[in-house]
């Protein structure tokens, strides 16, 4: 797993202040679809994903960031509270690979199948994080 320690004492500090989605939470309802372990798509996956947990943990901790894990389980799911039973499946993050060079498409949900497709020509960890807060934003403002 992924998420143990770095996040651990800033978690207990927002858990005692705000009853609210925390990251553990949202990270073990998600599944990352990788390929071959050592393969070159791998690496690409692992890469895009690191900015992606990355951007979770920005969401979670981040007081200046401008979306909470409520908007990303939205985003995602299309609720912004786990049910108390869970999902009918674990959140699926899919990697793309089929974008042309220099494709500037976004991030895309399949709230019913609880898909999160996620291409893998993002640079690094501030394009993704500006790519994916944009992406949440329009949605948010599709949805009311
Ligand atoms: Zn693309």
């Amino acid at each position: 797993m992924i998420q143990d320690n770095p996040t651990a004492m800033a978690q207990c500090f927002v858990r005692n202040l705000r009853k609210e989605l925390q990251l553990d939470d949202l990270l073990d309802i998600m599944k990352a679809e990788f390929s071959e372990i050592g393969s070159n798509k791998c690496k690409a996956e692992i890469d895009i994903y690191k900015s992606f947990t990355a951007f979770l943990e920005q969401c979670a901790f981040d007081e200046t960031s401008p979306l909470n894990l409520e908007n990303v389980l939205m985003f995602i799911t299309g609720t912004e509270v786990i049910p108390p039973l869970g999902f009918h499946k674990e959140i699926s993050v899919k990697f793309l690979h089929s974008c042309a060079p220099d494709c500037m498409c976004l991030p895309t949900v399949a709230t019913c199948a609880l898909d999160l497709n996620l291409p893998i020509h993002y640079k690094n960890e501030e394009v993704f994080s500006t790519i994916m807060t944009n992406s949440i934003q329009m949605c948010q403002g599709y949805g009311n």
